[in-house]
C-alpha cells in the first residue's frame, strides 16, 4: 500500500497579524499537520529553542547550506537569512504528511515556481489600526521603531494578491475556523480521498 501524499502550504503575513497563535490552535486541532522549522541567522528571541522554533545557524553556516543547494527556499527577510530544509520537507510530504511553511513573500515566490500546486494562505489584520495596536502591545518598543515595523508590514502585505487564500485575523476563533476549513476542504477532493480512502472506495463498488 502506497501512502498519500501531503500537500504543502505557504502560509504568510505581516508581525502582529496574529499568525503564531493561530497556526498553534491549528495544529491542534488538525491531524498529519506540521509545521517546517526554518533555519535562520537571526538571534533566537527570549524563549525560542533551537530545533523547536527555528534551526538557529551562523551566517557561514547557512551559505554553506546555500551553496551544497539544501533549501528549497531562502531569502534574507529584514537582514537576516531564512530557508526551508529541501529534504525535511521532502520526507514530511512523503509520509503523507500535510506541511506548512511559515514563510515571507520572497519565499512563497519560489516555493510556487518549484511547486505549483502548493496552496497559500496570507493573514491580515482588520485595519492598520489594530496592526498597530498589536505591535504596541508587544513591548516596549519605541514609537520609531513601532513605524518602522509598520512599513514593514505594509510592505510584506502589498503581496496579498499573489496568494490564494486571504483570512481576516479579526475575531481569534472566526479567523481560525476560516483557516481549518481550508485545510479540510483540500483534504476532501476528489484526488486526495482517491489517496486517502483507496480501500473503502474499492469496497463500495464491489
Ligand atoms: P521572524 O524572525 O519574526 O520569526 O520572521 C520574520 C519573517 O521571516 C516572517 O515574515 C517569516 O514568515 C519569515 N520567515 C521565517 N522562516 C522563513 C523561511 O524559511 N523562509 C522565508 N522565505 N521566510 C521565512
Amino acid at each position: 500500500m502506497s501512502l498519500a501524499q501531503g500537500r504543502l502550504y505557504i502560509l504568510s503575513a505581516p508581525s502582529g497579524a496574529g499568525k503564531t497563535s493561530l497556526v498553534a490552535a491549528l495544529l491542534d486541532q488538525l491531524p498529519h499537520l506540521e509545521v517546517s522549522i526554518s533555519h535562520t541567522t537571526r538571534a533566537p528571541r527570549p524563549g525560542e529553542e533551537d530545533g523547536k522554533n527555528y534551526h538557529f545557524v551562523e551566517r557561514e553556516a547557512f551559505q554553506q547550506l546555500v551553496e551544497q543547494g539544501a533549501f528549497f527556499e531562502s531569502a534574507e527577510v529584514f537582514g537576516n537569512y531564512y530557508g526551508t530544509s529541501q529534504q525535511a520537507v521532502e520526507e514530511r510530504l512523503a509520509a503523507g504528511v500535510d506541511v506548512i511553511l511559515e514563510i515571507d513573500w520572497q519565499g512563497a515566490q519560489q516555493v510556487r515556481k518549484k511547486m505549483p500546486e502548493a496552496l497559500s494562505i496570507f493573514i491580515l489584520p482588520p485595519s492598520q489600526q489594530a496592526l498597530r495596536e498589536r505591535l504596541q502591545a508587544r513591548g516596549q518598543d519605541t514609537a520609531e521603531v513601532i513605524e518602522g515595523r509598520m512599513q514593514q508590514a505594509i510592505s510584506e502585505m502589498s503581496h496579498y494578491p499573489e496568494y490564494d487564500y486571504l483570512v481576516i485575523n479579526d475575531d481569534f476563533t472566526q479567523a481560525l475556523a476560516e483557516l481549518k476549513a481550508i485545510f479540510v476542504t483540500q483534504r476532501l477532493t476528489l484526488q486526495s480521498q482517491e489517496q486517502c480512502q483507496a480501500a473503502l472506495l474499492e469496497d463500495l463498488l464491489k
